[in-house]
């Protein structure tokens, strides 16, 4: 029988500043039946779009993407924080409460016309994702899909990404 995901998400009020509910998906990583449970609905809203690689942001993008992107039979790209990849990167840069942030990818981490699945844990303001997505793009990848484990409905991410197919398994 399906497992209620919520229960495994605690929520941290006041984290990481006063009148913010963190929610910490460490709890769900750390029970094996309910960690599979999201790696199967996520490979089950995937299956069909015929996905060539899937990508996701550091750094629980790559807790969320790797075992979606193995159970595919498919490669995985980290975008990873700037300064951490050694071969020849492309950076996208968005934008904080306060100041900006940039994620890099290799610059052949694509092969023009693959189809990508961008796999995160959790979407907010739809801003790492979208720099994400516009490294892939840029790289010639096509995004089939956006997949979360959970979606912050008042911060309203999917508003950046109209153009594309979203799956959340959650909703706050
Ligand atoms: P966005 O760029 O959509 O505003 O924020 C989403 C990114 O910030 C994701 O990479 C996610 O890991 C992180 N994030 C923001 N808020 C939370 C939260 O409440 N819980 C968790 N687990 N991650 C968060």
């Amino acid at each position: 029988m399906a497992l209620d995901l919520r229960k495994y998400v605690a929520s941290i009020p006041d984290f990481p500043e006063k009148g913010i509910i963190y929610r910490d998906i460490l709890p769900l990583m750390a029970d094996g039946k309910a960690f599979k449970q999201v790696t199967d609905e996520l490979v089950d809203y995937a299956k069909n779009k015929h996905v060539d690689m899937v990508v996701g942001p550091e750094a629980r993008g790559f807790i969320v993407g790797c075992p979606v992107a193995s159970a595919l039979g498919v490669g995985f790209a980290p975008a990873r924080k700037k300064g951490k990849l050694p071969r020849p990167a492309i950076s996208s840069s968005y934008e904080l409460e306060y100041g900006s942030a940039t994620l890099q990818m290799e610059n052949d981490a694509i092969k023009p016309g693959q189809r990508v699945l961008a796999v995160d844990d959790l979407l907010a303001t739809g801003g790492t994702i979208s720099a994400t997505i516009d490294m892939v793009e840029r790289m010639g990848g096509v995004v089939v899909g956006c997949a979360f484990i959970i979606e912050l409905k008042d911060l309203h991410g999917r508003d950046k990404l109209k153009n594309y197919d979203v799956k959340a398994l959650l909703e706050y």
